[in-house]
């Protein structure tokens, strides 16, 4: 299993090379680097950082490029960089075609899997590597191993949705992004992220899915939030994504909006807040209700949810012995 892996790994190593290499020698290179420059404005120095690449088009590619051997082919195969023909068994094509290419790097900077954006509005926008046995997207982020070796001292990291967001941010000095890869922040994200730094940011699109993302965070932070770690959310103005917004307003204003994020604590109360129906007291109560069904969800030695009880009771002028004893039995929540 071991030995299997790391040829693996070697392979997509190669994959990355070969589609690094394609931004220099391929005869249509020039499309895939006036994308990269001029459409979205990066630096060839900040695309040498994220190790960004060029899948040429065509069905056969990577297969002739890395997969020479039948046996290569099937390591390619079980990285996700070949699909099997469906009517042709033991035939394969390339999975990546024509689409800008963004290698995702273990926290030991190993090539584990890649993330293929097309050019236009191609369908789908992004497609990336399936689970393989290197590659699980729930437990990975993407950039974690660049924030890493480019932030000196590493103490807080932002969340935000998409590769080109992680990259921009860095172009701009933000070295200490990562993003998940197509799937929501769960509980064993943030444990990751709590390992190495004590306070994380996420900053999601300034669009409805945006926020809806903000607090499928929310959720999944609350059973693995501890003394001493820090959450909290920026939401972005309308329609911005943190590249087009750090693109318009530049990194210090920036970061002083990030100084202006909101604290866990007021992103639960106006959540609860926002579920409520009713009108007075049926509504406060309403309220009461869905606060501390998710305030249940944190560790009940942490100080934090003492003090979120407290605030509640200051608010309802209930007593905290009251709030807990009528709590509802905590909702499974999205972790
Ligand atoms: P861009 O700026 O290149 O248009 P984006 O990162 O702003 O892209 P979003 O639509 O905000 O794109 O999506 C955020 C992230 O969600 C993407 O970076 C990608 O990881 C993932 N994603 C988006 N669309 C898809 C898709 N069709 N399939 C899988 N993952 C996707
Ligand atoms: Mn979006
Ligand atoms: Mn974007
Ligand atoms: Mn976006």
């Amino acid at each position: 299993r071991y030995e299997q892996n790391a040829e693996l790994l070697n392979r997509l190593s190669e994959c990355a090379t070969y589609f690094q290499r394609q931004l220099i020698e391929h005869p249509h290179k020039e499309k895939a680097k006036s994308y990269l420059a001029k459409d979205r404005g990066l630096s060839g120095q900040i695309a040498k950082v994220y190790g960004l690449g060029f899948a040429p088009p065509g069905w056969d590619n990577v297969l002739k490029a890395v997969g020479k051997r039948a046996e290569l082919q099937e390591q390619l195969l079980h990285g996700g960089m070949l699909i099997e023909k469906k009517e042709n068994a033991g035939q394969y094509y390339d999975r990546f075609r024509d689409r800008i290419m963004f290698p995702i790097r273990d926290t030991r900077g190993r090539v584990i899997a890649f993330g293929g954006r097309a050019f236009g509005d191609e369908k789908p926008k992004y497609l990336n590597s399936p689970e393989t046995p290197v590659f699980h997207k729930n437990l990975e982020l993407y950039g974690l191993y660049e924030a890493k070796q480019n932030t000196t001292t590493l103490d807080h990291i932002l969340v935000v949705e998409g590769y080109m967001d992680v990259i921009v941010l860095a172009q701009h000095g933000v070295t200490n992004s990562v993003a998940t890869l197509g799937t929501s922040i769960n509980s064993q994200h943030f444990k990751k992220l709590f390992k190495l730094v004590d306070k994380v940011t996420l900053c999601f699109d300034g669009d409805k899915a945006g926020r809806a993302a903000a607090i499928r965070g929310l959720e999944a932070t609350l059973p693995v939030i501890q003394d001493g770690k820090q959450v909290r959310f920026l939401f972005l103005p309308d329609g911005e994504d943190p590249d087009s917004l750090i693109r318009k307003i530049g990194k210090d204003a920036f970061l002083e909006l990030l100084d202006d994020s909101s604290s866990l604590a007021h992103v639960l109360f106006d959540h609860a807040r926002s579920l409520v129906t009713l009108g007075d007291e049926e509504g406060e109560a309403q309220f009461t209700q869905h606060a501390m069904s998710l305030i249940q969800n944190i560790p009940k030695e942490s100080t934090l949810r003492s003090l979120l009880v407290k605030q509640l009771a200051d608010q309802s002028g209930l007593s905290s012995e009251t709030l807990t004893a009528n709590a509802p039995t905590p909702k499974p929540l999205y972790n």
